[in-house]
């Protein structure tokens, strides 16, 4: 394969990655590409993860709940993940059989780093027989403290399926208050934040209305309350990227991480995205050299106990099933 061959690639993101810098990617892409056939690997990328890895190189997109479903469907040996760790170890317990590959071990998660395993046995405690929900967001020893995980696409059913007044929701706080706000249901929280989404304000969507007249909101649910309720519609990058096909609005502004508003813009480029920018460190961890390393030395593979696994699958399994 050769760059030139590469050009139907570059055809999909030729509105986001300029034609000089093509050229850098190119001989990874292809390097990346044969490696997935020699190794049986399927390449799972996030939502954020940057366009040349998200529509060149990844076998299957999309936002965590997406990622934890398909994880399940595919026969390939290996599977290497393009996102954080917790996604990673999400993926390895759903196919404990499988090898499951991370570039880069760095790439962590501050909301999910924000509470750990003895935390939510002791809000078991403090609230005795209150259910607890655990975003996917979490380390597998939280989740398999957890009776049911949610994502922030399907966190308003999961919650309401449980059928009872009180929940406790962990760890990311604004998430917990926009599904209590939605569902009426009392929700105990924890203090955890994502530090992309708890920088917008909604201060900021007044700014882009009164700069961008006839703009369309779009909020993740990880953002504050008040710039959830000043947004046209909230939800999860897969609710944004469904809003954005479905709607096609004229001008478009997405309250998420960066990579998003380029990953959903390669398609769509008659649409005029305005791209306040708040960078996901954790997730910029992983490039193309890093995945091509992955693959060439099969590193970094994660592994779950396999007490906590047997738990945690639990959790993750239950909200699948709803
Ligand atoms: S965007 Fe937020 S929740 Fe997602 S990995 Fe980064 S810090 Fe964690």
């Amino acid at each position: 394969m050769s760059i030139a061959t590469l050009s139907p690639l570059y055809d999909r993101v030729k509105s986001v990655i300029p034609p000089f810098e093509w050229p850098a990617f190119a001989p990874d892409i292809e390097a990346i590409l044969e490696l997935k056939r020699e190794r049986d690997a399927v390449i799972l990328a996030h939502n954020y993860q940057t366009p040349e890895i998200f529509h060149c190189v990844a076998d299957i997109v999309g936002d965590s709940l997406a990622l934890a479903r398909e994880a399940m469907k595919t026969d390939a040996r290996v599977i290497v993940l393009a996102g954080v760790h917790f996604m990673a170890e999400t993926a390895k317990l759903l196919n404990p059989s499988k090898q499951v590959l991370i570039p880069d071990l760095r790439a962590g998660c501050a909301l999910a780093e924000s509470i750990t395993a003895a935390d939510v046995r002791l809000l078991r405690q403090r609230y005795p027989g209150v259910p607890i929900v655990t975003y996917v967001n979490t380390s597998a020893a939280v989740k398999a403290e957890s009776d049911i995980c949610c994502t922030s696409g399907n966190a308003r059913k999961i919650v309401e399926s449980l059928g009872v007044p009180k929940v406790i929701m962990l760890p990311d706080e604004y998430l917990a208050q926009n599904v209590a706000r939605e569902t009426g249901v009392e929700i105990v929280t924890w203090a955890g934040h994502c530090e992309v989404h708890e920088r917008f304000t909604a201060a900021d969507v007044r700014q882009l209305r009164r700069g961008h007249p006839g703009i369309v909101v779009l909020a993740h649910p990880e953002c504050p309350p008040e710039v959830v309720v000043e947004a046209d519609f909230a939800g999860s990058t897969a609710a944004m990227v469904d809003y954005v096909d479905k709607k096609k609005p004229a001008r478009v502004v997405l309250m998420t991480e960066c990579s998003m508003s380029d990953n959903v813009a390669a398609q769509h480029p008659d649409i005029e995205f305005i791209r306040p920018c708040n960078l996901c460190p954790h997730m910029k961890r992983t490039t193309l050299p890093k995945i091509r390393h992955a693959l060439e030395t099969m590193t970094h593979e994660v592994t779950v106990d396999p007490m906590i696994a047997t738990a945690a699958r639990r959790a993750v399994e239950r909200m699948l099933a709803i």
